[in-house]
């Protein structure tokens, strides 16, 4: 998911208002929408659906155009009628794009509030510093800023008999049957190319060669960000590692399976490495 050009992120606004903006507020991973017509009024604002005594832990998200954007916590008791909890995940075919990456990043910031109230080093209640984008501990001067976690995707495509092939594969952890690239997350010391190799050889039992950087995207799932790549098939039969992969096979360009929603990063690598194909042939 991808911010949109005309938003700028901050952690704090100048003479910040309570009302107005637009509103993500949040019941746990649930973001509050209206039932009836979510793609065109997206979110409640305190002063007209949601009283301000029931939004909790308000947390500046930044400005869409001149609109402040900001992200609060709601109890489920708190929902007004007309209104539904949704979970993100759910939101990509009702919301406009733009608002889905803006709740990711509303989302994020929450999240960070949520798990660092106390430093980690010695349980002191941690302070805002840096404009609300740290939080640092007074009592040992630990520092925090929102944890992202790297991780990478890759899409080793080769050259079959009948034109070029995508390895796409099943993740066991995959809630709907689709077949995406590979991924996986970057561990301590490793560059993000050794960290594709690793996984390439780990997933399906594959050599790759050739890596070619793609793009990356935020995945407020809750922290990733997703640095895609392709790459070129090296030697290797496929082996599928057990309890992550159930299956993966090397697909034609024309008859791809179930692919990934088209908002996401790995979708758009798919159809980039389909098009590069077809100009192949
Ligand atoms: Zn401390």
């Amino acid at each position: 998911m991808l911010l949109p050009a005309s938003f700028t992120p901050l952690w704090s606004v100048p003479n910040p208002s309570p009302h107005g903006g637009l509103w993500f507020l949040f019941e746990g991973g649930r973001l509050l929408i209206r039932a009836s017509a979510a793609e065109a009024a997206a979110l409640a604002v305190p002063e007209g659906d949601v009283p301000p005594t029931e939004v909790t832990g308000t947390q500046c998200v930044g400005l869409l155009g001149e609109i402040p954007c900001w992200a609060g916590r709601i109890r489920e008791e708190a929902v007004p009628p007309g209104c539904e909890l949704e979970s993100l995940r759910k939101l990509f075919d009702c919301l406009p794009d733009e608002l889905v990456a803006i709740a990711g990043r509303a989302f994020q910031v929450l999240e960070f509030e949520r798990t660092h109230r106390h430093c980690g080093a010695c349980a002191t209640p941690m302070e805002v510093s840096d404009e609300g984008r740290a939080r640092h501990c007074p009592s040992c001067g630990e520092i925090c800023y929102p944890r992202i976690a790297p991780a990478m995707m890759v899409l080793v495509t080769r050259k079959g008999l009948d034109g070029r092939e995508l390895l796409l594969a099943r993740g066991a952890r995959f809630g709907t049957p689709i077949y995406s690239a590979l991924a996986g997350f970057v561990e301590p010391s490793e560059s993000l190319e050794d960290c594709v190799r690793r996984e390439v050889q780990e997933e399906v039992g594959l050599e790759v060669r050739g890596l070619r950087y793609f793009g990356s995207e935020c995945w407020p799932f809750p922290h990733s960000l997703m640095v895609a790549f392709l790459a070129e098939y090296a030697g290797g039969e496929i082996h599928c590692q057990e309890g992550e992969i159930t299956d993966a096979q090397w697909f034609p360009v024309d008859r791809l399976p179930n692919l990934p929603h088209r908002l996401s990063v790995a979708r758009r690598l798919i159809d980039y490495a389909v098009a590069e194909a077809l100009r192949e042939e």
